[in-house]
């Protein structure tokens, strides 16, 4: 008994050594001209806190000098992990690959345009301390346009904090720590990045914000536009839908479809009382249409709800994908 106790915690000590408890993951896409300024600060920042640490960089199919630069510095410093995508998947996609690639303790996100501080990164790490699991950077002076970029994300920020369960003031900041095993269990697609809180919330994971700098832009150009916002909404509703129905989609679309359906038919009794007992012509009339078309749609999305019930459960079955998350278990069964 002693003995495995023994191996056990040398088994523990020996893998805390070789594996570093800091993981830096940055998506880059063209950004060659910030790269050795980033390298530099990052260093800097990272050695003075003095813990052992990975910086993992994904090169999101980088059509300017990126690459060459990167497989330099990778050469230089192995610390710096080099992750390089076919083509441009994206932000989120990048971000996903990096996680695949990380091994510290703490995950701790941010972009390669030099617009985040990398002298933060104390702060994020002392609130993971204090026991939080995701903590999210928030930019107070953000230094970008007004119109196309902080006011859209001003609205975007109400509307998350409205629709999920976790409150912050700047969803859009890179710049975010995690504990590693809470990323693990969740899953990215589309432009979700911005809602890895929510999602790491919904999984039970305990979310905290610090201010951090910000930093307009000295190199390059921004990725991107004002289109982002509409993606960024229909995302939120992917968000609130996963969060909130997502293992009871017919109780979304069968409410739907229990009101329609239901007007439909209350409808259609007072149209057959007109035309049974008054003797009225209804044929003509446009809330027949409106009668017959509520109860088609009702119908359809019942059986719509439906559907969603069987591929869920799919989803869930086909990949052993539990609709829980267990943080612990004490005197578990050795199996
Ligand atoms: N980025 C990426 N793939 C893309 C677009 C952007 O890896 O398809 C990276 C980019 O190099 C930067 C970060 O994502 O490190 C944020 O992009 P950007 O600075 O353009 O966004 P903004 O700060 O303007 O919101
Ligand atoms: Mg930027």
């Amino acid at each position: 008994m002693t003995q495995t106790l023994v191996s056990t915690t040398d088994d523990n000590t020996t893998e805390q050594a070789s594996a570093p408890s800091i993981s830096v993951v940055i998506p880059l896409y063209n950004e060659e001209e910030s790269i050795p300024h980033l390298y530099e600060k990052l260093t800097e920042a990272l050695e003075a806190y003095g813990k052992p640490y990975e910086v993992i960089i994904v090169d999101d199919g980088s059509t300017d000098g990126s690459y060459p630069l990167l497989r330099q510095i990778a050469e230089q410093d192995k610390r710096f992990k080099i992750v390089r995508l076919r083509r441009n998947f994206g932000q989120t996609a990048a971000f996903a690959a990096g996680f695949d690639h990380a091994r510290g303790d703490v995950i701790i996100t941010m972009d390669a345009d030099l617009q985040n501080d990398p002298a933060d990164i104390p702060k994020l790490m002392e609130k993971i301390e204090e026991g939080f699991d995701i903590v999210s950077g928030w930019r107070i002076n953000r230094q970008d346009r007004f119109l196309d970029r902080k006011l859209p994300s001003m609205i975007a920020n109400r509307l998350i904090s409205n629709v999920t369960d976790v409150r912050l003031h700047d969803y859009g900041c890179s710049l975010k720590a995690y504990r590693a095993e809470v990323l693990r269990e969740v899953r990215l697609y589309g432009e979700l990045h911005r809602f890895i809180p929510a999602l790491a919330s919904q999984v039970g994971g305990a979310v905290a914000e610090v201010p951090v700098n910000h930093h307009p832009r000295r190199f390059g150009k921004s990725k991107y536009g004002i289109s982002r916002t509409i993606r960024v909404i229909l995302d939120l509703i992917t968000v609130w839908f996963l969060g909130t129905y997502s293992t009871r989609p017919l109780h979304v679309f069968g409410t739907m479809g229990l009101i329609s359906a239901g007007m439909g038919v209350l409808l259609g009794l007072y149209l057959s009382f007109l035309k049974l007992v008054e003797g009225q012509n209804i044929g003509g009339r446009p809330l027949l249409l409106l009668a017959v078309l509520l109860v088609v749609v009702g119908v359809q999305l019942i059986t719509m709800g439906l559907l969603a019930e069987m591929i869920i459960r799919t989803y869930h079955e086909s990949q052993g994908k539990p609709i829980y998350v267990v943080r612990e278990v004490l005197n578990a069964d050795e199996a």
